[in-house]
């Protein structure tokens, strides 16, 4: 059967969701329909609004309504560390934990040659910038599989000639889990018991 077109419209937008498939689709559209007006423009208006404010630190490329982010701005972080996440998920995963004091630098992606994901394609370059500005050491905590450990191999090669330490978090998170999965208690394990690289 065919929907009606406004309910069409709405299934095919929530259809281009990550993990929405058909059936959710229609769910969360019927969902959207059941709502009163209020809750359906407050919905709405949120989307709009986290478009509009929500953009990229122009250090460490986390998302932020900021620029530079609250945790590149504030006094009492460590600036001497910066850990590498692939994504802004990763910084509220490690943040959670609450161990560590340092800043962050969000790659967006992790090099898949097979994707066609070069080193050009995500945050690098930018991440060579950083050092030098009084950074020690560099943490390399892209996830636990093939893309993440290529990526911590490729960076570090970079950065060693830099004469800066770097480390990659331990093992003993899921291998081939996403870092923002992991509990808070295993993620600052991994962090504790990083090893230089
Ligand atoms: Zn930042």
């Amino acid at each position: 059967m065919s929907y009606i077109a406004p309910i069409a419209k709405l299934v095919e937008q929530f259809r281009r969701l990550p993990g929405i498939g058909p059936k959710s689709a229609t769910r969360l559209a019927y969902h959207v329909l059941k709502m009163d007006k209020n809750q359906a423009a407050a919905l709405a208006e949120a989307i709009v609004e986290a478009k509009e404010k929500v953009g990229y630190c122009s250090v460490c490329f986390d998302l932020t309504d900021s620029d530079p982010c609250q945790i590149c701005r504030a006094e009492g972080r460590d600036r001497s560390v910066v850990c590498v996440v692939e994504d802004p998920k990763d910084v509220t995963a490690m943040e959670r934990t609450r161990e560590f004091r340092g800043l962050y630098h969000v790659l967006h992606g992790a090099l898949s040659p097979l994707e066609g994901v070069g080193p050009d394609d995500i945050r690098i370059k930018e991440l060579l910038g950083r050092v030098g500005q009084g950074v020690q050491e560099v943490i390399m905590a892209t996830n636990p599989d093939v893309e993440g450990e290529a990526t911590a191999m490729y960076i570090a090669k970079l950065l060693k000639p830099l004469g800066v330490k770097v480390t990659r978090i331990a093992h003993g998170l899921p291998v081939g889990g996403d870092l923002e999965y992991a509990d808070e208690v295993t993620l600052a394990k991994a962090l504790e018991n990083r090893r230089e690289i």
